[in-house]
């Protein structure tokens, strides 16, 4: 089969995978400008407590090194919008984990390929050193916002991303050069830390990291600016202007079960272990662990 006839079959699949967007990129190193970025950035210790960011560089900044002999990136973004929200916790959190959910279909996609033609791959969402924002760019998907999000035009920026890196050579999509979001600076005035700013982000500051990867004590002064986020902190993602068209996903899994539904806000404070793994048992949220949430869920200064 040609290239091309491959490259327009990978996609249709995708889409009938339930996949919303699907593009492909040219495995090869990141530019130097992501590096110096990256760089400075865990250098000047924005990321916080996530060591992990400093390891695995080499695989991080050259997807040739992490799956030897792949030739092509295949990005997939998967829109994660639940369908009702639920106070306290960040839209992505609500349903089932996504990481397995993603890889999944993405090890099914791999599959359909294989039939038609002999290919070696591997999947990720969220799950090894590969810089995921960087490769949606590159495969024409979308922009990095200054809410450091992706996103993607007409759709916003409420999607997972997964990546399948394969063998074979495709054809590939122009990337995304143009950023859209033009003077706005939205996401910047509506993050209560000061995490945003033009240039960068700090995760120390900001929520998601605090209340989900930051073990140990909060800042003392961070109960009042949490509102009502317990678990993660969508604030730059609500004030997007492009998060406007955002529509419910339709994943099933993504939607809140019936029994976080019924929680009322007085329930949080009073959560026990048990009802939280009962909550929890196949989200990602299990992962914050449950003292974790109880430390966040205390620290809250919020009346009702
Ligand atoms: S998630 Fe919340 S705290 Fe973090 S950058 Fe966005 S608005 Fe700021
Ligand atoms: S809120 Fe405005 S500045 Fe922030 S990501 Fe959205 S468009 Fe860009």
């Amino acid at each position: 089969m040609d290239r091309h006839r491959l490259t327009q079959q990978i996609k249709a699949e995708a889409k009938s995978l339930g996949f919303d967007v699907c593009g492909i990129a040219k495995a090869e190193a990141v530019s130097k400008e992501t590096i110096t970025y990256y760089s400075h950035w865990t250098c000047d210790g924005k990321h916080g407590t996530m060591q992990y960011l400093e390891r695995n560089c080499d695989k991080r900044f050259d997807p040739t090194v992490l799956v030897n002999g792949c030739r092509s990136i295949i990005v997939v973004a998967l829109n994660y919008a639940p369908r009702q929200g639920i106070e306290g916790i960040s839209r992505y959190a609500i349903g089932e984990d996504y990481h397995k959910i993603v890889k999944d279909k993405l090890y099914k996609l791999l599959g359909t390929i294989d039939a038609v033609i002999p290919t070696k791959g591997r999947a990720f969402c969220d799950s090894a050193p590969v810089l995921e924002k960087y490769w949606a760019v590159m495969a024409g998907i979308g922009w990095i916002g200054r809410n450091r999000q992706l996103t993607i035009p007409g759709k916003g920026s409420y999607f997972f991303l997964g990546e399948l890196l394969i063998d074979r050579e495709l054809e590939y999509d122009t990337p995304f050069t143009s950023n859209h979001c033009g003077n706005c600076n939205k996401c910047i005035e509506n993050c209560p830390t000061g995490a945003l700013c033009k240039e960068s982000f700090d995760a120390r500051k900001c929520l998601s990291y605090l209340t989900i990867e930051h073990r140990g004590e909060l800042p003392e002064n961070i109960g009042g600016k949490m509102g009502k986020c317990f678990y993660g902190c969508d604030r730059c993602l609500e004030a997007c202007p492009h998060n406007r068209f955002a529509t419910p996903s339709s994943t099933p899994q993504f939607q809140p079960s019936d029994e976080l539904k019924q929680m009322k806000w007085k329930d949080w404070h009073s959560l026990t272990e048990e009802k939280y793994h009962k909550l929890f048992s196949r989200s990602a949220v299990e992962r914050c662990g449950y003292r974790q949430l109880m430390r966040n869920i205390s620290i809250m200064k919020t009346e009702n």
